[in-house]
């Protein structure tokens, strides 16, 4: 491979060239690169069950399904996106035509994460390509049979100049970084999101930061705790629990506390069997090392149910924690993993105590009958999107902007939200040379009075 200082430069040339904004050529991109998708399914549903045994099902639902939806969206609805938009002209540009240019950034670096190795990678590559930009996407090294064949199908497609994958750990991010980009999109961990933060800041590059947080779930006392477990059940456990929204840790009205862990106890039997490592449908932790890092968050607290962990197997049992203190680790870092602590309150203000205490999460969600204590959940407490009973699905929708606020993300993507973050939005006011009204000019002697009244009326 060529050094990264020379990819760059040589799809910054492309760009300047372009070759990137006829949208004709970018539909015909996107319709190759989905023909080229479609021919690797059963690899790339392979790849996804070798790298931490992730069944077909929740790979087609979670990863593959989604590409081809963004891919279709796209394809379908560019002609109508990259149309300049007429807006009203106002008072101050009064007689024009005003319009809002979308205008594709330039050469964009994208850095993916391992969890939805193949969905996180090429969503925001699609959206980047749809809006015009030239690509460097460096998916994760945790992930390597994924992450090869993103590399082969992305070369089998583009042309280096337009879109690349460079694979590579630590350093190679690093090196990436050190490059002048016209926008990262980075998603992955609040921690990285830092550095990411940090680089961008020396150009003052547009950023997203898609990143993680401890989403929390909040559960009162007039649910149906049956259905209430089932769906929340499925939110934590999809992906082994290793998903930036899955709820990380539950907050539950003290009186059905034992009723709640009885039921997800029953539901967790119910869909993985008594002994999940041997259910083709529950994956496994990504790696040794993070399976290390689960079985510590276990150290000195109080497990209810589960608690296997097979280092060597990357094994980790659905888990569930009764009342763990606030300040212990596993209420300090997100979890990522199938164990979920259950903490009791009383009152709203155990509510706040608990939320307010850590950063403003990714998601939140609330099982709940009562509009009222609804209302006041959402209303009360920032989070980047949530669901009211149930979880996860907020994510399914791409009519929704997706993505966090404060330590859970910066900016938002999806559908057409995820090709205007890869879009500057030029407002552009156009005038004719026939007239030209002196009001504006100086002198403005006697002006000021007739300007006041203008504003009082229309301003
Ligand atoms: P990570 O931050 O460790 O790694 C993400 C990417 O950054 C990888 O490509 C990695 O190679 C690179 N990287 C790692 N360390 C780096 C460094 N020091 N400098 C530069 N680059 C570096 O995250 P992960 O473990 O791959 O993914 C899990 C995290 O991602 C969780 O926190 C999860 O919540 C978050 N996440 C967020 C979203 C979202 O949409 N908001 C989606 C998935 C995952």
């Amino acid at each position: 491979m060529r050094p990264i200082p020379e990819i760059v430069a040589t799809q910054k040339s492309f760009f300047r060239s372009q070759k990137t904004k006829d949208v004709s050529d970018r539909i015909s991109l996107l319709k190759a690169f989905k023909v080229e998708i479609i021919a690797n399914e059963e690899a790339i549903l392979n790849a996804l069950h070798q790298d931490f045994r992730k069944s077909g099902f929740e790979a087609y639902l979670s990863e593959f399904g989604l590409v081809i939806s963004q891919l279709n969206l796209a394809i379908k609805n560019l002609k109508q996106w990259t149309k300049p938009q007429r807006i009203p002209a106002s008072l101050l540009t009064f007689p024009s035509k005003d319009f809002i240019y979308k205008e594709p950034y330039g050469t964009v670096l994208i850095i993916a994460p391992w969890n939805y190795p193949f969905l996180l990678a090429l969503e925001p590559l699609i959206m980047a390509i749809a809006a015009g930009n030239t690509v460097v996407l460096k998916p994760s090294e945790l992930t390597k049979q994924t992450s090869k064949i993103i590399t082969q199908i992305i070369k089998n497609v583009f042309e280096e100049s337009q879109a690349i994958s460079i694979e590579g750990g630590v350093e190679t991010s690093t090196a990436l970084l050190a490059e002048k980009w016209d926008y990262i999109f980075f998603t992955g961990s609040t921690k990285v999101g830092k550095i990411v933060a940090e680089a961008a800041a020396k150009h003052l590059t547009p950023v997203t930061l898609e990143l993680g947080g401890k989403s929390p779930c909040i559960i009162d006392n007039t649910v149906n705790l049956k259905l209430v477990a089932r769906r929340l059940i499925w939110g934590k456990l999809l992906n082994g629990g290793q998903t930036c929204i899955a709820p990380d840790y539950i907050i539950v009205k003290t009186e059905i506390k034992e009723r709640l862990i009885i039921a997800l106890k029953t539901e967790i039997i119910k869909r993985y069997g008594e002994n999940p490592e041997t259910s083709p449908d529950f994956p496994r932790i990504i790696n040794q090392k993070n399976t290390k890092r689960l079985a510590a968050l276990l150290e000195s607290e109080k497990i209810v149910y589960g608690g296997v962990i097979k280092e060597e197997d990357c094994y980790v049992s659905p888990t569930l924690i009764d009342n763990p203190s606030l300040s212990s680790p596993i209420m300090q870092e997100e979890i990522f993993g199938p164990i979920l602590p259950i903490i009791p309150y009383q009152n709203q203000e155990d509510i706040e105590h608990i939320i307010w205490n850590l950063d403003k999460p990714l998601s939140l969600y609330v099982f709940s009958e009562n509009k009222t204590f609804i209302k006041s959940v959402l209303d009360k407490f920032s989070f980047g999107g949530g669901v009211i009973n149930d979880t996860l699905i907020h994510f399914g929708n791409d009519k929704l902007p997706f993505g966090g606020v404060g330590a859970s993300g910066i900016g938002n993507y999806h559908g057409e939200y995820g090709f205007y973050a890869f879009s500057n939005l030029k407002p552009i006011v156009k005038r004719g040379l026939w007239f030209d009204p002196t009001f504006r000019y100086a002198p403005y002697q006697s002006k000021l009075k007739l300007l006041k009244k203008v504003f009082k009326y229309f301003g």
